[in-house]
């Protein structure tokens, strides 16, 4: 009787310390050495860099943020990345991502920032999920970048469904008021950037980003992790 219930408490403690920390690539499964996180490095070499921030007028141009940083491609790899983060309930993953992003996005430091800001979900998805997401990469920003994180200045004042399939201008309806300031939040002259573990076409942080100007933010940039844009490192060849 003892045997089999060390073996499973053994097993159960395994999973647990896979949770905390999984010692397989996420993507391949294959088992990872000493130095790897998550991915092995032939998975991590797949992730498309856009190393450059995207600020182009092209990709938006009724765009209310000024510079939108994120580290890599929305595809495979960073999908499943994204996907483990997210779904699987696999928070202690934050600092990772954050600090990647922190470190690829090309993020200049030179803007003083008031504030973080995480996309915020609508109250019964949080509750649904436990977490959000963007606030444990907030807070993993927030770490690196000694800037305070804020999550009384913005509120989700109505459940949106999924962007995923949605069209540009469907996402941009679909995002359309969906935020509110609160009553005590304080937004002119500040600066403030906005976190997300994904930006599809932006729409979500745009709609955000022109509720704060309107109510004279001063500044807003975005940072995410991963993009889904078609400008990757090589369209940004020429710039810096
Ligand atoms: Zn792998």
């Amino acid at each position: 009787m003892v045997k089999p219930f060390l073996q499973a408490l053994k097993s159960g403690l395994k999973n647990v310390y896979d949770v905390i920390l999984p010692r397989n690539c996420i993507n391949c499964e294959i088992k990872l050495k000493k130095d790897e996180q998550y991915l092995c490095n032939s998975c991590f070499q797949k992730l498309i860099l856009l190393k450059t921030h995207i600020s182009d007028e092209s990709i938006s141009p009724d765009k209310y943020y000024t510079k939108a940083y994120s580290a890599f491609k929305y595809d495979d790899v960073s999908k499943e990345c994204i996907h483990f983060f997210k779904y699987l309930s696999h928070t202690k993953m934050s600092d990772y991502l954050a600090y990647l992003a922190f470190d690829i996005s090309g993020l200049e430091l030179n803007t003083k920032y008031d504030y973080l800001i995480p996309v915020p979900l609508y109250k019964t998805r949080l509750r649904e999920r436990g977490y959000n997401q963007a606030v444990l990469l907030a807070n993993s920003f927030s770490k690196k970048l000694n800037i305070p994180v804020s999550t009384k200045i913005i509120y989700r004042s109505r459940h949106t469904d999924t962007q995923t399939q949605k069209s540009h201008e469907e996402r941009k309806t679909n995002v359309k008021n969906a935020f509110k300031l609160h009553k005590t939040a304080e937004v002119k002259g500040k600066k403030f950037l906005l976190v997300d573990d994904v930006i599809t076409t932006g729409s979500t942080m745009n709609s955000i980003a022109k509720l704060l100007k309107e109510n004279k933010a001063k500044r807003i940039d975005l940072i995410s992790f991963t993009w889904a844009t078609t400008f990757t490192h090589q369209n940004h060849k020429n710039k810096s």
